[in-house]
Order: structure tokens, then C-alpha cells, then sequence
């Protein structure tokens, strides 16, 4: 199984459009020690040619032209795609927003949560998906499906798990409601399987608390991307950018005993990838203490182009 990181970033990627903060001004400088990420997605393939997306982001025309295994083949017919299905696990801009990139009548299915799929129905613009040509599938919680393109089988199985998190921020319902409106759905992970070789990965680029079933869930295993969107929990209200903590927004923090170094401690996860990377975020700098830190702990910082062979 191959898995390709197309973007490591959190929604706005990094640099951000409109952010000054000091990581975002000093990728945006060429400053030694960072590197521009675009906004989180995966790729997966079981084969080697044919490829599932997980999730889609709003810069996914450019990360398929940065993955030349993504674009239309030059041996293949006048318009054809190794994109075979997309997998999306929330309803959120940064994760459903690059659909609309995959127009053009271009056979691929669609796997969401009723929620999620839900959402794609309440907005018309993805009409532009024509349902005859995309067919749109319901991901079940719990119970491991095999990923079907339009024209056939990917090799690879997922099983979405709700785990602890939030509604996407544009459906939330009001503070007055409890956790703003949100299910259990509206953040899941993905465990990803290749049946013909048995390995498996884990995918959860939301998580707002690593929670005991979520714990014996991961325990063990040989691979794990993970929400790196913040490392201290109010480090977007230190910095002056928002007046939300991590936690308010659905997002674990790396450092600290409430976080995700700590809570993977005792999980004996052979390989750590942290992922949707808010650019406030200092592991960001190649050369910070944090991102020592989090590089001590066993953990990697993910990157755009990360290619990882399972
Ligand atoms: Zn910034």
C-alpha cells in the first residue's frame, strides 16, 4: 500500500492568504527551516495505479500537479483519471471544498457519512458532481467497507469510527446547544486496510481528545496520522489571531498531559505522523524547541509530497 501525503496543513493552509502571524510571514520570506504545506488530504493506493483520496481540499488541483501519479495518463484515453473514489470524514470547507475540482464528468464515487453527504445535498454547487456519473455512498460507522471506483474495486477497505470532536464551523447550531450542534459522526477517523497484504493505517485528522476507545482502538498499530492542528491549546488566542481555544474547536493539543504526545505515550504506535497543521502551529519551524520536542516523542511532522510504503 501506498500512501502519499498531498497536504499536511489545517484549513487555510500555510502560509495562510490574509496571515501575518510570524510562521506565516516567515514561509512566506523563504525563511531556512519552513516549508509551505497545503491543507489536508491523503492519497492511498493499494495497487499503484488506481487511488483513493481521503478528503478533499480546496487546493487539490494543485496537489494532483504536484503528484504526478494523480494526473490523467498519457497511455490512457483522452480523458481518464487514477482517481477512482474520494473518502470524507467531516463536512468541513478544508475537506469536501476540492470536489468541485473533480468536475469535467470523470467517474469516481463519493463515500461520506449520512451527515456529511447530507451537507453535499443542501449545497447545489456540487450538483456540478453529476449523481449518474459520481455516485455518492453512504460510509457506515463501525463496519469496514471495500472502496469501489465507478468502474471497480480499489483493493482497499475502510471503517470509519466516530471519535470525539465537533460539527463543521459554518453548521454549527449556537453555544446554546450542546457542543454547538454536533453528533456522533461529525468527526470520524479512518482505518484504512489492503486485504491482499494485510496492513493497515490509521487516519484522523480531527480528534478533540484521545479518549479510551479511541486508545485500544490505535493501540498497536503500525501507522498513524494524527491531528496536529495545534501544539498548546491557546496558542491562536496568545498569538492574537482568534479568541477560540483548540478545545472549543474540536482539536487536541500536542504538548501538554491533555495532549496527543502523551495520550499516544502508552499506545505503542510504531509510526506517528502528525497532520492538519494549523500554521500558528510552531513545529512548523524546522528548528523550534517544539518541534524538537515533538520529534523526541517519536513523532513526525508531516509534509506535502510524504511518501510512506506499508
Ligand atoms: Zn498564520
Amino acid at each position: 500500500m501506498l500512501i502519499r501525503i498531498l497536504g499536511a496543513a489545517a484549513g487555510g493552509g500555510f502560509p495562510q492568504w490574509n496571515c501575518n502571524c510570524r510562521n506565516c510571514a516567515d514561509v512566506r520570506a523563504g525563511k531556512p527551516g519552513f516549508r509551505a504545506r497545503t491543507q489536508c488530504s491523503l492519497a492511498v493506493s493499494a495497487n499503484g495505479t488506481d487511488w483513493v483520496l481521503l478528503n478533499t481540499a480546496p487546493d487539490l488541483r494543485q496537489q494532483i500537479n504536484d503528484t504526478p501519479e494523480l494526473g490523467a495518463r498519457r497511455d490512457g484515453g483522452l480523458r481518464n483519471s487514477p482517481i477512482k473514489a474520494a473518502v470524507l470524514t467531516g463536512g468541513d470547507v478544508d475537506f469536501i471544498a476540492g470536489l468541485l475540482d473533480l468536475r469535467e464528468l470523470q467517474p469516481f464515487a463519493v463515500y461520506g457519512s449520512t451527515r456529511v453527504l447530507a451537507t453535499l445535498a443542501a449545497n447545489s454547487v456540487f450538483n456540478v458532481l453529476d449523481a449518474s456519473v459520481v455516485p455518492r455512498r453512504a460510509l457506515p460507522l463501525g463496519s469496514p467497507i471495500a472502496i469501489e471506483g465507478a468502474e471497480g474495486d480499489t483493493g482497499l477497505v475502510v471503517e470509519a469510527f466516530a471519535v470525539p470532536g465537533k460539527i463543521a464551523l459554518y453548521l454549527e447550531s449556537g453555544a446554546a446547544t450542546e457542543n454547538y450542534g454536533s453528533r456522533e459522526g461529525d468527526a470520524i477517523g479512518l482505518k484504512v486496510s489492503a486485504p491482499a497484504t494485510g496492513k493497515s493505517f490509521f487516519y484522523v485528522p480531527g480528534c478533540a481528545v484521545v479518549d479510551e476507545e479511541l486508545a485500544a482502538r490505535l493501540k498497536g498499530a503500525p501507522l498513524v496520522f494524527f491531528d496536529g492542528t495545534l501544539y498548546t491549546d491557546d496558542e491562536m488566542i496568545r498569538q492574537g489571531l482568534m479568541k477560540k481555544t483548540g478545545q472549543r474547536m474540536g482539536h487536541i493539543s500536542i504538548s501538554g498531559s491533555a495532549g496527543s504526545i502523551a495520550a499516544f505515550e502508552p499506545l505503542r504506535v510504531a509510526r506517528k505522523v502528525y497532520v492538519h497543521i494549523n500554521n500558528s502551529n510552531p513545529v512548523l519551524d524546522d528548528n523550534s524547541p517544539e518541534r524538537r520536542a515533538t520529534e523526541a516523542a517519536g513523532w513526525e511532522v508531516g509534509t506535502d509530497g510524504m511518501e510512506i510504503c506499508l
